[in-house]
């Protein structure tokens, strides 16, 4: 079997951000929850835009559309899409035009990520509202557009939520592990959101293909249990399409799934996250947002308080901080 180490080490990949992002321990936390171990990996300190998980995804993606001579990113997503704002600032880092996609009403003020978007002199195209399906439509019908310009046009699919971007997943487990290792960490288990299942899909792999340093448990904020893991295992079967380094577990073997902190679903905050964005600023510094981070803290403590973990645990924050000024 292929090493999974050398496989990314050997990666085409663009550099976007800074790595290996801070992981640190959470000192009032542990005092108020009474346990011993609690970290956090800094991943919304990825070093480019706001900041967030999808920087490491878009180091892999952006690097196919730099290996196919392109020259024009199309992003879509909802307006406070954290994807499409930090692609707009990663387009802008590598000299690339930037084309947005949002799904959803302009609003009177421009706030949160929809104004970097601005500042960032993305493109955006605001359709109103539309599905999921109308939304690829009009993209697909951009990129021809595009294209018949004399563009080279490169469009990033379902969110960046791909095999390809759940490569920056895997390259984000073995930086943990690296961390753990060199500076004798008693981490075992890792929490982190799923929302379509890409930063899930790359932990899990990664984890499996490293010898399970860590237990992954996934919070979903978004579908239930059975669709979260529908979206996972596509997103793993991907990965190994791409790396050919096969996945030969069970899923239920190598991850912990839960539903329980979802609420109605995604972007649909619950009494308990709201709580905890305000909570979590108060007693640490540091700020998580409504749709992920939050719903993902809750479920860690309730993990901690109900005594289902023993050892360090670690809270992987994905970032949002965009986000997080259109959601009060
Ligand atoms: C996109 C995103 C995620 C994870 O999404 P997946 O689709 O599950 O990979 C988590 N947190 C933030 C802040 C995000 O923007």
């Amino acid at each position: 079997m292929r090493d999974i180490i050398e496989w990314i080490k050997n990666a085409n990949k663009v550099k976007l951000g800074t790595f290996p992002t801070p992981l640190h321990r959470l000192e009032r936390m542990e005092k108020e929850l009474d346990y011993e171990g609690i970290y956090i990996k800094r991943d919304d300190l990825t070093g480019l835009g706001a900041g967030g998980n999808k920087i490491r995804s878009l180091e892999f993606i952006l690097g196919d559309a730099i290996n196919k001579n392109c020259n024009l990113i199309i992003a879509s997503g909802p307006p406070q899409s954290n994807l499409c704002s930090l692609t707009a600032s990663a387009c802008a880092k590598l000299g690339l035009k930037c084309v947005i996609v949002n799904n959803g009403e302009e609003p009177d003020k421009l706030q949160g990520n929809m104004l970097l978007n601005y500042i960032l002199n993305a493109e955006i195209h605001s359709i109103g509202i539309a599905t999921k399906e109308e939304r690829d439509l009009y993209v697909k019908n951009l990129y021809i557009k595009y294209k018949d310009e004399g563009n080279r046009p490169y469009v990033i699919e379902n969110g960046a939520t791909t095999g390809m971007g759940a490569l920056g997943y895997v390259s984000a487990t073995i930086e943990m592990q690296k961390q753990c290792l060199e500076g004798k960490l008693p981490i075992n288990t890792i929490f982190a959101p799923g929302g379509n299942g890409g930063v899930a899909a790359g932990l899990i792999y990664g984890n499996a293909l490293l010898g399970l340093p860590f237990q992954i448990n996934i919070i979903s904020v978004e579908d239930h249990k059975a669709c979260l893991t529908e979206h996972i295992l596509k997103t793993i079967d991907e990965l190994v399409e791409i790396t050919q380094i096969p996945f030969n577990f069970k899923l239920e073997d190598v991850c912990n799934i839960t539903d329980k902190y979802r609420g109605e679903g995604w972007g649909v905050n619950t009494e308990e996250s709201t709580d905890a964005v305000f909570r979590f600023a108060q007693q640490e510094g540091i700020f998580i947002e409504n749709i992920y981070n939050s719903k993902v803290l809750v479920g860690m403590e309730a993990a901690i308080k109900n005594a289902e973990v023993t050892g360090g645990v670690c809270y992987l924050h994905t970032g949002g901080f965009g986000s997080l000024f259109s959601q009060f």
